[in-house]
């Protein structure tokens, strides 16, 4: 393998039997299977000047691994998945844990039974917590937006208070809207926990950090003699689509096209703009050991931003005297001003259009959108690897 920068004079892209857009999950997962099951010589094109996608992590100057683009903690459900990606990393144990600055109380989020005890009172909170367990059983995950539809005097004090006091001044920093305007499957991402667990993600049986981080993790992956990266790359300038053909380099292409960007840009945004979410990452070196209790304390009665996330914490790394922390800053995503698509706003008028755009490519059959941004999802890394998995499994039949 190679990873280089720019188009070396003398590119052609049919000496290539798949053109992968984007070196994050979608691309690299793809870009693997289909080097290592079907021979494909793969050509990776990315327009930064790094592997990853938004998992890129690196050291900064005070020496510390941070995440680029925000927190990343693996997660999943899948023993495929897990199987995959532990191919190319190793896995530490960390377990992620969030605290809420709640009035400046610091509580367990998602809400469990020592977050109702700290809200409530000791003896008051153990009423409430048997009254869920009566309602929902133990070990139960509830949507916020669920518990505000019973009707019992008790359950509604508690949903009263979850709803102020952890979704509404976060949601409204995070989307602009109240978590009752947004997709219930947003806030469901993070249901209140009726039990004492108090991990980020209870019960998820595979979790932790890559063991020398998510980036070295992707040079593993892309790591084969079949499969050349090319950087600061930006596919558009070389391919495009129209009603029947991929073009790259001004001929129709024969291979296959993986393409893991935003679909609306393909088209020059003619049907309209596909409508995300950005951040503004503010990151800040400390002369200290530590600044917060856990990795994450997320401010969801107070502040601009949303929450602060210090690295060593999640990623275990030792370092004396030092700390990086960020503050993450949600704000519309204007295209042509250096901003990242960060989340697509998942509502049924942007599903629309996004379908719009999607009905044009659909008929292409060597054209295949996957990903965060492809596929317009709000996806975890699992999600993106289960469906780049899915996908290559597709093309490997398709060409075996
Ligand atoms: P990306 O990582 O966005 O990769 C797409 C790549 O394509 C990019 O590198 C882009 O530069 C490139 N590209 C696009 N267009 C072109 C073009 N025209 N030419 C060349 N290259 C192009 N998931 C978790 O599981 N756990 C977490 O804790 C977690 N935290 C997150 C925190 C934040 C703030 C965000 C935003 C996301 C988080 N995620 C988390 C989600 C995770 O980042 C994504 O699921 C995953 O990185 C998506 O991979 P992808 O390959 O689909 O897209
Ligand atoms: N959320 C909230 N308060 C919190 C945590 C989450 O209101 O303390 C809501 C908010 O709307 C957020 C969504 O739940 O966008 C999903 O949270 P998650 O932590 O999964 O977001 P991500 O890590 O993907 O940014």
């Amino acid at each position: 393998m190679s990873i280089r920068t720019g188009l070396p004079e003398g590119f052609r892209a049919e000496d290539y039997d798949m053109v992968v857009v984007g070196a994050g999950y979608a691309g690299a997962v793809c870009a693997r299977r289909l080097a290592e099951g079907c021979g494909f010589k793969v050509c990776v094109l990315e327009r930064r000047d790094h592997i990853a996608g938004n998992a890129y992590d690196a050291y900064d100057d005070a020496g510390i691994l941070v995440h680029v683009y925000g927190p990343h903690i693996y997660h999943t459900f899948s023993e495929r998945v897990d199987q995959f990606l532990s191919r190319f990393t190793g896995w530490t144990d960390y377990q992620h844990r969030v605290l809420a600055d709640i009035h400046g109380t610091l509580m367990p989020v998602p809400f469990n039974h020592a977050s109702l005890k700290l809200a409530f009172g000791e003896e008051r909170g153990e009423e409430l917590y048997r009254k869920l367990v009566a309602a929902f059983g133990e070990n139960k995950k509830v949507p916020i937006m669920q518990l505000r539809e019973k009707n019992d005097p008790d359950l509604q004090e508690v949903a009263d208070y979850v709803y102020e006091n952890v979704f509404l001044y976060y949601t409204m920093k995070q989307w602009g809207k109240t978590p009752d305007e947004i997709d219930p499957s947003i806030t469901g991402r993070v249901p209140v926990f009726i039990g004492d667990d108090d991990r980020y993600f209870p019960a998820a049986p595979y979790q932790g950090m890559p063991e020398q981080g998510y980036t070295r993790m992707f040079e593993r992956m892309l790591d084969h003699d079949l499969i050349d990266v090319f950087l600061e790359v930006d596919a558009r300038d070389i391919l495009t689509v129209d009603d029947e053909h991929v073009t790259v380099q001004g001929k129709p292409y024969g291979g296959e096209v993986v393409y893991t960007g935003p679909l609306d840009e393909l088209f020059g945004c003619d049907l309209g703009d596909l409508p995300y979410r950005s951040l503004d990452m503010r990151f800040e070196t400390l002369d200290m050991d530590r600044f917060q209790p856990v990795g994450t304390v997320n401010y969801t009665t107070s502040e601009d931003f949303t929450r602060i996330t210090e690295f060593k914490i999640m990623t275990g790394q030792v370092k004396e005297g030092v700390t990086t922390i960020m503050r993450e800053y949600p704000q519309p995503y204007e295209r042509g001003r250096g901003m990242t698509p960060y989340y697509a706003i998942i509502e049924p008028q942007n599903e629309e259009l996004y379908r719009r755009y999607r009905d044009r490519v659909d008929h292409l059959t060597n054209f295949h959108p996957v990903g965060r941004l492809a596929e317009y999802r709000y996806y975890d890394m699992d999600g993106v690897t289960a469906s780049a998995l899915a996908l290559s499994d597709e093309l490997m039949a398709a060409h075996a």
